[in-house]
């Protein structure tokens, strides 16, 4: 997928700007906020969390030992694992195996994966017909390969109304408004897909290194006919996935969809191993593993490691204003929110991504939720100082800040200078003690006001209070 978060600035200020966007999110943080309220409620939440923690912190440390495990249990159950060190590797590997397989239609479940490759477009190419079948993603691919705004609700900037209308547009029926019926129409049109694809190819919640499986978490049970339906199924995933046992599944479980869409359990959890053996009723006969690396072995063993831990729930997305004003299309890549402004900086480079690190008013509600305890705050800030000390910031804001340093560390000349600005900013505000214009502030002006000083300093307020009293 191209990476527009070199443009995150704009495309946010537009987005701010969108009342209809605001109203759609606003109304889908409730059912989230909300749902994932009740759901950790259920549990003693912080013990599991905690938990939840350990093993993914565990996974990371020793993920080498468990990536081969998995590669050697899946291998054994008849499964071929294949490593891509990219997206474009991903594209390349898939389109070879669609070729062996005489594959003519690709029908696809969520993977994160296929969306940092591009993988649609690639296997177009190769001659494959790629067919979406979350309802999100079908909405958004017969839309024009629209991008997702969410990693677990990918069409969430969309109306029932915008929905109704597209339907009626592309699959020639009459328009229906019911939701029922909407999903009725669309399981319709994806049922002639599901029975008619030679290659299903999924991502993964989990890598089980057990046991070479892979657990699924859906709500739609469109990941079961992509899974068992088709004569190959394909597994992409990256290889942080991987986790040791299914005792360890069995507590992520426990977080996962409770963080993600505030359910005790998903509608749909599927755990696949091997191969169709001669009395399965169903299943694929060829199973292949993609375990991509693309960035995410950088942030092994480094300042960072701690992200490597996420289970991809979107709760900090739900739970963070800057998300919840801009939506999930501002940020420009895959991974929109809180925790994409940390990955996508750490997997595409901070230079591809110079604004996401400050996407972020550092009020802490991402880690407060993050069932894995990611310290999301705090890598943001560690990414700001990289970005100073790699010198990538612009140069007036280094300057400004270089400034502001050489006087925090003079204390009278400090005092000075903020009694003067008091002055300076409190005269600016007028009697309406608000700043409509301010030249080096135009960022901040050019969309509202900014409340002017009183006019006084702290200090010199807190000392006269002092001296009366
Ligand atoms: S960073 Fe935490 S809250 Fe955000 S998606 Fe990952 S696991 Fe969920």
């Amino acid at each position: 997928m191209e990476n527009l978060s070199p443009q995150f600035k704009a495309r946010s200020a537009a987005a701010a700007a969108d009342r209809a966007l605001q109203a759609k999110l606003s109304a889908s943080k409730a059912l989230f906020v909300e749902g994932r309220k009740r759901a950790v409620a259920e549990i003693d939440f912080e013990a599991t969390r905690e938990a939840g923690k350990t093993i993914r912190g565990g996974c990371a440390a020793d993920l080498d030992l468990w990536l081969e495990r998995f590669e050697d249990e899946a291998t054994r159950r008849g499964g071929r694992v294949l490593w891509a060190r990219d997206g474009a590797e991903i594209c390349r590997l898939v389109a070879g195996i669609a070729r062996r397989h005489g594959v003519g239609k690709a029908i696809k479940s969520k993977s994160m994966l296929s969306e940092e490759a591009g993988l649609n477009a690639a296997l177009a190419a190769a001659g494959v017909q790629p067919v979406e079948t979350d309802l999100g993603e079908y909405i958004l691919q017969i839309n024009g390969d629209e991008r997702p705004s969410h990693i677990i609700a990918p069409a969430i900037h969309k109306t029932k109304e915008e929905v109704a209308e597209l339907f009626a547009r592309r699959h020639g029926r009459p328009r229906k408004t019911e939701i029922g019926e909407m999903t009725r129409e669309a399981r319709e049109v994806l049922r002639g897909h599901f029975l008619t694809a030679d290659m299903g190819i999924s991502g993964g919640n989990f890598l089980v290194a057990e046991t070479g499986s892979v657990a699924l978490v859906t709500n739609e049970g469109n990941g079961r006919m992509v899974t068992t339906l088709p004569r190959v199924h394909v597994v992409i995933t990256g290889i942080e996935k991987v986790i040791p046992t299914l005792e360890d599944l069995a507590t992520l479980m426990r977080l996962l969809p409770r963080s993600a869409t505030g359910q005790s359990i998903s509608n749909y959890f599927s755990l696949l191993t091997g191969t169709r053996r001669p009395d399965d009723g169903d299943g694929p006969q060829h199973l292949y593993f993609i375990l991509v690396d693309n960035g995410r072995a950088g942030v092994l063993g480094g300042d960072f490691e701690d992200m490597l831990r996420c289970i991809r729930c979107g709760a900090c997305m739900n739970h963070c204003p800057v998300y919840q004003t801009v939506g999930g299309h501002a940020f420009g890549w895959v991974y929109p929110g809180p925790m994409g402004s940390v990955l996508t900086p750490l997997l595409l480079g901070l230079e591809q991504a110079p604004d996401l690190p400050h996407a972020c008013t550092q009020c802490g509600q991402c880690a407060a939720v993050c069932p894995v305890k990611i310290p999301l705050p705090g890598l943001l800030r560690q990414l700001r100082e990289e970005q100073t000390a790699r010198g990538l910031r612009p140069r007036q804001e280094r300057a400004a800040l270089g400034l502001w340093a050489w006087l925090a560390l003079r204390p009278r000349l400090y005092g000075l200078a903020a009694a003067i600005a008091a002055r300076v900013l409190g005269r600016l505000g007028g009697g309406e003690g608000r700043i409509h214009r301010l030249a080096f502030a135009a960022a901040w002006t050019g969309g509202r006001d900014l409340p002017a000083p009183p006019g006084r300093t702290f200090r010199e307020r807190y000392r006269a209070g002092r001296r009366e009293r």
